[in-house]
């Protein structure tokens, strides 16, 4: 299998390559040359490798999937890889990603048992242990270098932490966090984990980011690289709960189920995607957003706009606050028939010209719902409350804020016979002044992250600049 470019760049890559690597050369985002394909036998044997293997079920699953797209690391260690990152111990229970009814025909697929109790562990973990093996068997080390509002960082560490040939810089604003976020990151002692606590906002913590990996002489010396959402093989994990949600819901492979995804960049839906192409009976995929509403808006009117900073909301579920959505990109290269030159078009020159493109006229618009199944709505604060106080009343089960906008949006969705699966996102305690301020009483918290914020603390403090970041860094790379 190989590799390309969204914008078009000649070269072809194999999955290895681009693992290590963010964005392709040409700025575009890379994408296998097709979609492997799924037919009716090759569905049942997944369903096997997922129902019959039990503990191993959802490791098996991720092994099938992931070798139509990797065939650069020999089968038997893909198949080690797999089974040591997805086990009951790190992520709660044999299924992985329980799915459970909450209402007739409507589930909700738990994709937030993991370390961090939030969804973006379910690829980063994986992404931490081919991370370890690709770069041992390069004899190389990385340093990862991010910036996070709270989920992604720490995601990150807990995939990272201890692995060899890796270090992380994390970079996040000073005091910004949850308190429950910053304890989950500061309280990790690993000798190859930095937090990097910035006088500023998120934005100036992106910037540095920015900043250092255009420094491309530092970048080269200090082996700099990213863990972002556009990361090919973080996407292609996602793929397996696709899978395995759907054998969930159903008894047989004739069924369509549709799925409702609380988006920010895109990257979840975006593997929905993905598993539709391969065949995967998804009806609909219905995109929910909070007040930050770009892709809501280009669903419902072929307008993508991107926000400005001003324009971008802080909301009670701030994992989906964004002013564009890094994915996107990989979809609409499939809505304009991957014509390279066309979503240059609309990427490069209008997006950067206008801050908006418009495809409302252009015919391959209305394939967007016809062609490709997709849906969308918004959820607001109210929204957000009203269904975690609906939720715990009527079916005595907690959501965080981010999984209720989902809810929201998906039953404006619900088609009778099709079953509507949810994707929980992250656990309420990560959230949990929105759920007091809803429900007048704090949520569960996990046993082991019982007092964690009274643990030692380890963490630098840097003001807003990349040089100091830069000083920091050199000085630890030795470790
Ligand atoms: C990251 C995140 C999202 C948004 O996912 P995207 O892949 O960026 O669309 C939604 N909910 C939670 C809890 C998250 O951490």
């Amino acid at each position: 299998m190989n590799y390309l470019s969204t914008r078009g760049h000649p070269d072809r890559k194999r999955f290895c390559d681009i693992l290590l690597e963010g964005l392709a050369p040409d700025g575009g985002l890379y994408l296998p040359e097709r979609y492997p394909q799924v037919d009716a036998d090759a569905l049942d044997h997944l369903r096997s490798a997922y129902n019959e293997g039990r503990a191993g079920g959802y490791a098996a699953l991720a092994f099938e999937i992931l070798s139509l797209y990797i065939d650069d690391i020999p089968a038997a260690d893909l198949q080690a890889i797999c089974a040591k990152t997805y086990t009951a111990e790190v992520f709660g229970s044999d299924e992985i990603v329980p799915l459970r009814e909450l209402e007739d025909g409507v589930y909700l697929e738990a994709l937030s048992n993991g370390p961090t109790l939030a969804f973006k562990d379910m690829a980063m973990q994986l992404l931490g242990n081919l991370f370890e093996y690709e770069l041992g068997r390069r004899g190389a080390e990385l340093n990862i270098l991010g910036a996070t509002s709270g989920d992604t960082g720490s995601a990150a560490e807990y995939a990272m932490r201890g692995k060899k040939g890796v270090r992380v810089f994390m970079t996040s604003p000073d005091g910004r966090m949850s308190p429950f976020q910053q304890a989950q990151m500061f309280s990790l002692q690993d000798a190859n984990i930095h937090n990097i606590a910035i006088a500023g906002v998120f934005d100036d913590c992106q910037d540095i980011v920015k900043a250092v990996s255009n420094d491309l002489g530092f970048k080269r010396k200090y082996r700099i690289g990213t863990v972002n959402s556009i990361n090919w093989a973080r996407l292609l994990a996602q793929v397996v709960y696709y899978f395995a949600g759907y054998f969930q819901a159903t008894g047989s492979n004739n069924k369509e189920v549709s799925f409702t995804v609380p988006s920010g960049n895109f990257g979840n839906v975006c593997a929905g995607h993905v598993a539709r192409m391969m065949g995967l009976p998804i009806r609909t995929l219905v995109v929910a957003t909070n007040e930050n509403d770009v892709l809501d808006e280009f669903f419902r009117t072929g307008v993508y706009r991107v926000r400005s900073a001003a324009d971008t909301h802080e909301t009670s579920s701030p994992s989906m606050d964004i002013s564009k959505a890094s994915n996107f990109e990989r979809f609409v290269f499939d809505l304009v028939g991957r014509d390279a030159d066309r979503l240059r078009a609309l990427f490069e020159t209008e997006l950067i010209r206008a801050g908006r493109f418009d495809m409302s006229l252009d015919p391959a618009f209305v394939e967007a719902s016809s062609r490709f199944g997709f849906r969308s709505g918004r959820s607001t604060h109210a929204d957000r409350l009203a269904t975690i106080r609906d939720t715990d009343k009527r079916f005595a089960v907690l959501v965080d804020t981010h999984t209720a906008d989902g809810l929201k949006v998906a039953r404006e969705h619900i088609e009778p016979g099709v079953p509507m699966v949810v994707l929980e996102t992250a656990l309420p305690i990560k959230f949990a002044a929105t759920i007091v301020e809803a429900l007048g009483h704090e949520p569960d918290r996990p046993a082991r992250f019982e007092g964690i914020e009274a643990l030692p603390k380890r963490v630098v403090k840097l003001p807003a600049d990349a040089e100091a970041v830069k000083a920091y860094i050199a000085e630890h790379c030795d470790e």
